[in-house]
């Protein structure tokens, strides 16, 4: 099988997610918005598809960077073109992204699926065909009735467990919200949701990220005591001894990342050796798609620890399924005002329906399982 065409589309469509200043998403009202669908097409007419951003998509990048390393190349061979197109990163001047390479290594899969007549997450490793998922809630807020105070969370945390889930992750109140960043209003919340949802339900705390030590170390102490099962990214992740001090002084409560850290699967690999986690996170955004979040999983279970997988969508839950130890898929995120299970214009059904007991039950449909409305992204072009 060869790759006959690379090709991207941005749409439009609409979004109900507004960015304060410092990006972070809460709802809004329905504004204008785009996205891109990226294809790789075989020469016997086979596609694999990511939906992605559309700086993403950008021609430039695509035609110095994605299509010289793609057309006439094998894609069952998909490692060897990640590292193919990996190896111009280094010098791109910052143009060529993980994100980019995630975009590809998500297509490239979706493409593997769909030629093999298999679900990506059996290709992966088919450890679970359902995975429980943690609700993940935005980051605090100040409107009235939404997550603007420790009952406000307490109050949503109830509605999540009716809903099915068994999990539960906190994200804490960030700058420019009155009063953040703030560990005492963050540890308040916490203990309002173990209050209200009682012992059996799992709590995870992903608070403001650029804490001291100090503060992230009091935060840790309290969400011992309220039996929290991890926290992650309370600090900037640039500075891995920060971490390792943090883990070395908090033995029960779990430090999850990273994160956000650039460097793929090295920087992960660092983190486990040098005692900087005691969990480790992947996610296909992050790191550069589905190959190297098997390379964290799979070095993650050499030392014995779960290799938690960050974000949403079918490359995420594919992962998340595939290998043995991961815990949770991240569903999210969630707020008492957004309709999570509607599906979005361009989709005909969502990535990751869940049941009534939260678990999301993967798909037997070969490629990622995504259900995309086509005619859609056609009729909406930009
Ligand atoms: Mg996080």
């Amino acid at each position: 099988m060869r790759i006959e065409t690379v090709t991207a589309k941005v749409f439009r469509h609409s979004s109900t997610i507004a960015r304060d200043s410092d990006g972070h998403g809460h709802p809004g009202p329905a504004v204008p918005a785009s996205s891109a669908l990226f294809t790789i097409t075989s020469y016997t007419g086979v596609q694999g598809h990511a939906l992605t951003r559309a700086p993403d998509v950008d021609p430039a990048v695509l035609d110095r960077f994605v299509r010289p390393n793609l057309i006439g190349q094998d894609p069952l061979r998909a490692d060897k073109l990640w590292y193919g197109i990996y190896k111009w990163q280094r010098l791109s001047g910052g143009l060529l992204t993980d994100r980019v390479l995630a975009m590809v290594d998500l297509a490239l899969w979706d493409l593997i699926g769909k030629a093999s007549g298999q679900p990506v997450w059996k290709l992966l490793g088919g450890h679970k065909d359902k995975v429980p998922a943690y609700a993940s809630t935005m980051c605090g807020d100040d409107l009235p009735g939404g997550l603007a105070t420790p009952d406000d969370y307490a109050r949503y945390a109830e509605w999540l467990v009716q809903r099915g889930y068994k999990a539960i992750k906190l994200h804490g109140w960030m700058p420019p919200m009155p009063g953040a960043p703030d560990v005492r209003k963050d540890a308040a919340a916490c203990a309002a949701v173990r209050e209200a949802v009682g012992p059996d339900i799992r709590l995870m705390l992903d608070p403001h990220h650029f804490y001291s030590r100090s503060d992230a170390l009091w935060l840790g102490q309290r969400l011992e005591a309220l039996d929290f099962l991890w926290m992650e990214e309370p600090m900037e992740e640039a500075s891995m001894s920060s971490y390792q001090w943090l883990s070395s002084n908090l033995t029960r409560l779990n430090i999850l990342g990273p994160e956000t850290a650039a460097g793929k699967h090295w920087t992960r690999g660092e983190w486990v050796r040098n005692g900087a986690c005691d969990m480790v996170r992947t996610g296909v955004w992050d790191v550069g798609g589905i190959n190297p979040s098997l390379k964290i999983a799979h070095m993650a279970e050499c030392f014995h620890i779960s290799c938690e997988v960050h974000g949403t969508g079918a490359g995420n839950l594919a992962v998340a399924a595939g290998v043995p130890n991961c815990t949770y898929y991240e569903r999210g995120l969630l707020h008492p005002f957004l309709d999570y299970e509607a599906p979005k214009e361009y989709q005909l059904r969502i990535d990751d329906e869940m049941d009534s007991d939260g678990y999301v039950n993967l798909r037997d449909m070969p490629g990622l399982g995504q259900d995309l409305d086509f005619d859609y992204i056609d009729a909406n072009l930009i």
